[in-house]
């Protein structure tokens, strides 16, 4: 999760000394950067996933099962392999945030062939392997958003006890060992997070309430001074430290575009599709052994790690601080890149002056330099001695400090210096699946909507103020089938880039009704299979791949995924959310209570162990043939007439400028 620098950690007191002297040379670093890689071109369209896993332990005599703190070891072990040959080691392995987590990618991004699609789940079940082999018996890594215990006494092994009084968290329920030992940048974290907002986070989640289900708990027997009762929200489940969000597992896919306007394109292209894959992902329902209301894990996440003190949340006049601030720093992206999408941000967005200055002066576009000045309203929240002193020509670390603690949906990510890395946008709102093939599906799902995206120039593009209205939507309990997305009607864009410049040129384009025509409301449904006008985005991937060459395996792999992505977004097949919550409601041990005990939690976690190996077949007894939508998405690319996708060279192999 974001840069490691090696060292000894400041405190929170020096940390924060040092934050204009970090925010000024991240700037000047990024500059340099910039200036350097800006003409930079002909990268090839390169991709990777990350997935991070949860060890888990059984004990089948106790009907228990709990996280295991062994990341550690098992990711020495892991890395060991990947350390003897670097250059052709199947897979990479990172450490994150507990102690019973890792993080693995596959060694090399894939790249330029579309029978690449066919390994991306053999290696992520190749992954799985090498994980189970490190570990003892009645330990497996499971791909689980979050573990449905976690902060409930004992939810370890070993077991240790929470010290609300001191260590980096204070939480009541999450023991610092908990936090990943390996490397300091964690507990530094934890710790700052909670010091710069002056007292502890406070993440509260509705709770699902059922016939018998407690609105209020008491939170005194734990150890509280008071703090906790007073943040804790009735009919909520209230949890106060960083562990319970950053300790969720996600799915995240990172893509290299051919130059820095493609990467733009497609970080803006990809934002509002976020919250509707977060809503067909989810998969989290269950929080410190109780039933949530919501399915998805995103706003834990963003409570979890919000260091806002009370002036910028608001709840204060501003004294001491410099800005108001609307969200978390892990929360949704707050505006576009391209030039031609600027009408479409519409949130008042908070960025600092003088680094968009400085930006600007260096002939850094509009929206680039408001999008890094408003990441730079951040403090760096970890800072390690040896590291102050930088080198702005060469080093990153002050720039990447405050980018990689700014946890948004989207990421744009510049090359690092000195590498063969073109510039690359990461995909991140997604929520792990149980099972390989889930995970292989969504990635190569998205996969293939840039490639879609890019050859035929679509636009999915809506106001940012929709994006995070949909992104509230997202959470909802079974939100796939019974919530409505913003999304927009015209994908194939009517204007030519000259038409937006005109656009823009009007100054009145901003108020213009055009915008508001442009999305209408639709079901995920509608969304990825298609509806009355809409073609749907499954027969847009269908059309690309009938226009490209591909062979027979590749196209039945992509196949089988494209159908779960379907009968997800159809209902045909519930959600990992959906199935959990399901599981928890018709056990024979629940009291309606909406508490997961640890016997429904052994029970739950028994059969997510089986569903990681399962594939199509295993959800659905009918899964069909290729989609008759192809000659509804012909029709629809035709009747605009759009430039002829048929002679479109397929981006695969066009390596070059856009
Ligand atoms: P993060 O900073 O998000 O943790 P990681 O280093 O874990 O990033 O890598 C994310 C993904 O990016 C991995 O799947 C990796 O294979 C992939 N990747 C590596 N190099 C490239 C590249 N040049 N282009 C696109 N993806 C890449
Ligand atoms: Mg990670
Ligand atoms: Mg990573
Ligand atoms: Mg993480
Ligand atoms: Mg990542």
């Amino acid at each position: 999760m974001g840069l490691l620098s090696e060292g000894s950690p400041l405190s929170w007191a020096d940390t924060q000394a040092h934050a204009d002297h970090v925010r000024k040379h991240g700037i000047e670093q990024f500059i340099n950067q910039y200036q350097k890689l800006k003409e930079r071109k002909n990268d090839v369209l390169y991709w990777g996933d990350e997935v991070e896993y949860m060890l888990v332990k059984f004990d089948d005599d106790k009907r228990t099962a709990k996280l295991t703190l062994k990341a550690e070891p098992v990711l020495t072990s892991l890395q060991a392999k990947e350390k003897e040959s670097p250059e052709n080691h199947p897979t990479t392995w990172r450490p994150e945030y507990a102690a019973y987590m890792v993080e693995g990618t596959p060694g090399k991004p894939y790249g330029g062939l579309l029978a690449h699609f066919n390994v991306v789940e053999a290696n992520m079940k190749l992954r799985r392997e090498e994980i189970t082999k490190r570990l003892g018996t009645n330990e497996v890594p499971l791909s689980l958003t979050s573990f449905p215990r976690t902060g409930c006494p004992n939810f370890t092994v070993p077991e240790h006890k929470p010290t609300p009084t001191s260590g980096a968290s204070r939480s009541l329920f999450y023991p610092d060992e908990v936090i990943f030992p390996g490397h300091p940048r964690f507990r530094t974290l934890t710790r700052n997070i909670r010091e710069r907002r002056k007292e502890k986070v406070a993440i509260n989640i509705p709770l699902y309430m059922d016939e018998k289900t407690k609105a209020v708990e008491d939170l005194t027997p734990l150890g509280d001074d008071g703090e906790s009762q007073m943040a804790a929200k009735p009919e909520n489940i209230y949890m106060d430290c960083m562990g319970f969000g950053m300790g969720c597992s996600c799915l995240q896919v990172t893509f290299q575009a051919c130059n820095i306007q493609e990467a733009m394109r497609l970080y803006d292209e990809l934002t509002p599709l976020c919250p509707i894959m977060l809503a067909l992902s989810a998969a989290s329902p269950i929080y410190r052994g109780r039933l949530a209301d919501i399915d998805a894990r995103w706003s834990v996440i963003s409570q979890s790690v919000d260091d806002r003190t009370k002036e910028e949340r608001g709840i204060e006049p501003l004294k001491t601080n410099k800005y108001q601030i609307q969200k978390s720093r892990y929360d949704s992206t707050d505006s576009y890149l391209c030039e031609r999408h600027q009408p479409y941000n519409d949130i008042n967005l908070i960025y600092d002056q003088e680094i968009y200055k400085r930006l600007k002066e260096n002939d850094i576009s509009e929206l680039l330099s408001l999008h890094i000045a408003h990441l730079f309203i951040r403090d760096p929240i970890s800072l390690f001695s040896e590291k102050i002193n930088q080198d702005d020509t060469e080093d990153v670390d002050h720039f990447e400090n405050i980018q990689s603690t700014n946890w948004q949906t989207m990421r744009f990510k510049p090359p690092p210096p000195q590498s063969k890395i073109g510039w690359r946008v990461e995909f991140r709102p997604m929520e792990v699946q149980l099972s390989d093939f889930e995970n292989a599906a969504y990635t190569v799902f998205i996969v293939l909507l840039t490639r879609v995206i890019l050859t035929y120039g679509l636009s999915l593009v809506i106001p940012i103020s929709k994006v995070d209205e949909n992104m509230k939507t997202a959470h909802k309990k079974d939100a796939v089938q019974t919530e409505k997305f913003h999304f927009r009607k015209e994908i194939l864009t009517d204007c030519t880039p000259d038409e937006v410049t005109q656009c823009l040129a009007n100054t009145k384009c901003k108020e213009c009704s055009c915008i508001d025509e442009e999305y209408t409301e639709m079901t995920i449904d509608q969304i990825i299979n298609g509806g009355d006008e809409f073609p749907g985005l499954i027969a847009m991937i269908n059309n690309y791949m009938s226009s490209v060459d591909i062979d027979v395996d590749t196209r039945c792999t992509i196949q089988q995924y494209l159908n779960l992505i379907s009968k997800r977004a159809s209902g045909e097949i519930p959600t990992t959310a959906q199935w959990m919550r399901n599981f928890v409601r018709t056990h024979k041990d629940y009291k309606q209570d909406s508490v997961v005990s640890e016997s429904i939690n052994y029970d739950l976690l028994k059969k997510c162990v089986e569903k990681t190996g399962c594939c199509l077949n295993d959800f659905s007894k009918t899964s069909d043939n290729i989609p008759t939508a192809l000659s509804k998405a012909e029709g629809y690319l035709n009747k605009k007439n759009p430039p002829s996708y048929k002679n479109v060279t397929p981006v695969y192999e066009q390596n070059g400028d856009d």
